[in-house]
C-alpha cells in the first residue's frame, strides 16, 4: 500500500514516521525546501496536555472584548471579519458549556496521550531536538485568574494530568529567574508532565527517521491538486510530476481547506496568527530553565540552550503572514515584565522575530481520520496545539490507515461530521 503525507510540518512529518514503521511505501511531500518552514517553524515549544483546553471556553465573548486590540493578546483586523464570520459563529457558539467540556476533554485526552507517544518515540530512537522533560510553571497574578483556572480544570476533570499548586516562595525556589516578580505573583501550577523542545528540530528528526526505514521525502515540491479515480483517491499532481497513491493523508496546516476543496470538502480551519521572538541570550544565568506560561500577558517562553523563545498573541486576519512590528514590541513588552533581569537584552534588537498561523478549527480538537472519500485521510487542524499533540496524532492516524483500533478514545476526535460544516 502506497500512502502520500502532505505536508512535512510537526504533524506530517511524525505521521510519516508512524506511517513507515508500520511498514507501508510512504512519501511526504512538502513545498519547500525543508521540514517545519511555517506554522511548525518557531512556535510556543510546550508540550503541554495540561493546557490544551480550547480556547473559547465559556466567557470568550467578554474577554474578546477586553483583551483585543493593538496592546492586547487579541487582535481582529476589521477588514478580515466577512472571511471570518462563518467560522467565528461557530467558535461561539462552540464556547458553550455544553459543547465546550466535551470537546476540551477530548482534546485534553489526546494531548495525554501524545504525551506517552512522544516519550515512546523517544525510547525507540535517539532524538535530538533540545527537549526538556521536567515540567513547566503556570504563573498566576491574581487570585481570581487561579481560582478560574482550577475551576476550569474541575469541570474538565481529571484527563490524567497532574497538577501541584505552588506558593510563591516554591515558585521561586524552583524557578529563580523569577525571583524580581515574586511580590507581583500570588502562585503558580507546577504541570510535570509538561514538556518542550524546538519542534522545528524535531520535524527534522521525524523525517531522519522516516528516511531511515525507506520512506521518500521531496522537498520543493507543492502538491497542486488530490486526484481521485471513481470516487476514491489515486494519487496526487504535483508541480513536478503526477505520484499514484491508495491514500492520502492532508497534513497540510492552514492550506488544508485549500487542497482539500476541489474534492467537495469544506474544511473549517481559519488561520490564527501568533508571533515568536527568539534571542541568543548573553546572559544565561538570568534566564529561566522551566517553560513558563504567563496566563496574565498571555504569552509563553521556552529555552533551547543558549536560546531563549517568548511567543504568543492570537490576531485574526486571514493568511496574512506579516511580522507586524507594533506586535513584536507587545511580545517582547510583555517578555521583560515577566523577566526583568533579561529586559536590556530582550530590548537591544537581537530577538528574531517570526510570525506563524495556526491551522484552528472552531470547536477546538482537530479533525483526524478518514473522510467520506475513500482513501482520503485528515490530520490537521491542530491549532494552538499541534506540537503538544503530533505524536499521538501520528500513531491515531497510522492505527487507522492500516485497520488497527487507535490506542485512544475517539469521542470528540474524528474528521467526518466536521469537514461537511460550511464557513
Ligand atoms: C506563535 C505560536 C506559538 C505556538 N505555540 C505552541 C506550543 O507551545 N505548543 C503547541 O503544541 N503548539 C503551539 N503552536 C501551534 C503549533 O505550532 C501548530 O499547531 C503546528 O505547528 C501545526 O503543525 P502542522 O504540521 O499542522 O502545520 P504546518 O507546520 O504549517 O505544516 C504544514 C506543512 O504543509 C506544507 N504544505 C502546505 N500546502 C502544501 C502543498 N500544496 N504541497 C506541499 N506541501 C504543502 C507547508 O509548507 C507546511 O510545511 C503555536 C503556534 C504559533 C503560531
Amino acid at each position: 500500500m502506497h500512502v502520500i503525507v502532505i505536508g512535512a510540518g510537526v504533524v506530517g512529518s511524525t505521521t510519516a514516521l508512524a506511517l513507515a514503521e508500520r511498514g507501508l511505501d510512504l512519501t511526504l511531500i512538502e513545498r519547500h525546501v525543508e521540514p517545519a518552514a511555517e506554522t511548525s517553524h518557531a512556535n510556543g515549544g510546550g508540550i503541554t496536555p495540561g493546557h490544551a483546553e480550547p480556547w473559547n471556553s465559556p466567557g470568550i465573548v467578554r474577554r474578546l472584548l477586553t483583551r483585543s486590540g493593538e496592546g492586547e493578546p487579541f487582535r481582529i483586523r476589521p477588514g478580515a471579519l466577512p472571511g471570518l464570520t462563518g467560522w467565528g459563529l461557530r467558535f461561539l457558539y462552540h464556547s458553550r458549556a455544553s459543547r465546550y467540556y466535551p470537546n476540551a476533554r477530548a482534546n485534553t485526552r489526546l494531548a495525554v496521550y501524545s504525551g506517552h507517544c512522544l516519550k515512546a518515540l523517544r525510547e525507540r530512537y535517539e532524538l535530538n531536538y533540545h527537549q526538556y522533560t521536567d515540567g513547566s510553571l503556570e504563573l498566576y497574578f491574581s487570585q481570581a485568574e487561579l481560582d478560574h483556572a482550577l475551576d476550569l480544570r474541575r469541570r474538565i476533570g481529571d484527563p490524567g494530568v497532574e497538577i501541584r499548586l505552588l506558593g510563591v516562595d516554591d515558585t521561586v525556589a524552583l524557578e529563580p529567574a523569577l525571583e524580581p516578580i515574586a511580590p507581583r505573583l500570588i502562585g503558580a501550577m507546577q504541570l510535570p508532565l509538561h514538556e518542550s523542545g524546538d519542534a522545528c528540530e524535531f520535524s527534522a528528526e521525524m523525517v531522519r527517521c522516516a528516511r531511515s526505514l525507506g520512506a521518500r521525502v521531496l522537498f520543493d515540491t507543492q502538491v497542486l491538486t488530490i486526484n481521485t479515480e471513481n470516487d476514491r483517491i489515486n494519487g496526487v499532481l504535483t508541480d513536478k510530476d503526477t505520484i499514484s497513491a491508495d491514500a492520502v493523508v492532508l497534513s497540510a496546516g492552514c492550506n488544508s481547506p485549500i487542497l482539500a476543496r476541489p474534492l467537495g470538502l469544506r474544511l473549517p480551519i481559519y488561520p490564527v496568527k501568533g508571533y515568536s521572538a527568539t534571542l541568543e541570550l548573553d546572559q544565561v544565568e538570568r534566564a529561566p530553565t522551566m517553560p513558563l506560561l504567563d496566563l496574565e500577558q498571555r504569552i509563553v517562553t521556552a529555552r533551547y540552550g543558549r536560546r531563549l523563545r517568548m511567543a504568543g498573541l492570537a490576531d485574526f486576519e486571514g493568511h496574512d503572514r506579516s511580522i507586524r512590528p507594533e506586535r513584536i514590541a507587545r511580545l517582547l513588552d510583555s517578555a521583560a515584565t515577566l523577566l526583568p533581569r533579561l529586559a536590556d537584552e530582550i530590548h537591544s534588537g537581537k530577538a528574531v522575530p517570526w510570525a506563524g498561523l495556526r491551522p484552528m478549527t472552531p470547536k477546538g480538537p482537530p479533525m483526524l481520520g478518514p473522510t467520506r472519500i475513500p482513501g482520503l485521510y485528515l490530520n490537521t487542524g491542530h491549532g494552538s496545539m499541534g506540537w503538544t499533540q503530533a505524536a499521538g496524532s501520528a500513531e491515531v492516524l497510522a492505527d487507522l490507515v492500516t485497520g488497527n483500533v487507535p490506542g485512544i478514545d475517539m469521542r470528540g476526535l474524528g474528521a467526518v461530521k466536521d469537514e461537511r460544516v460550511k464557513v
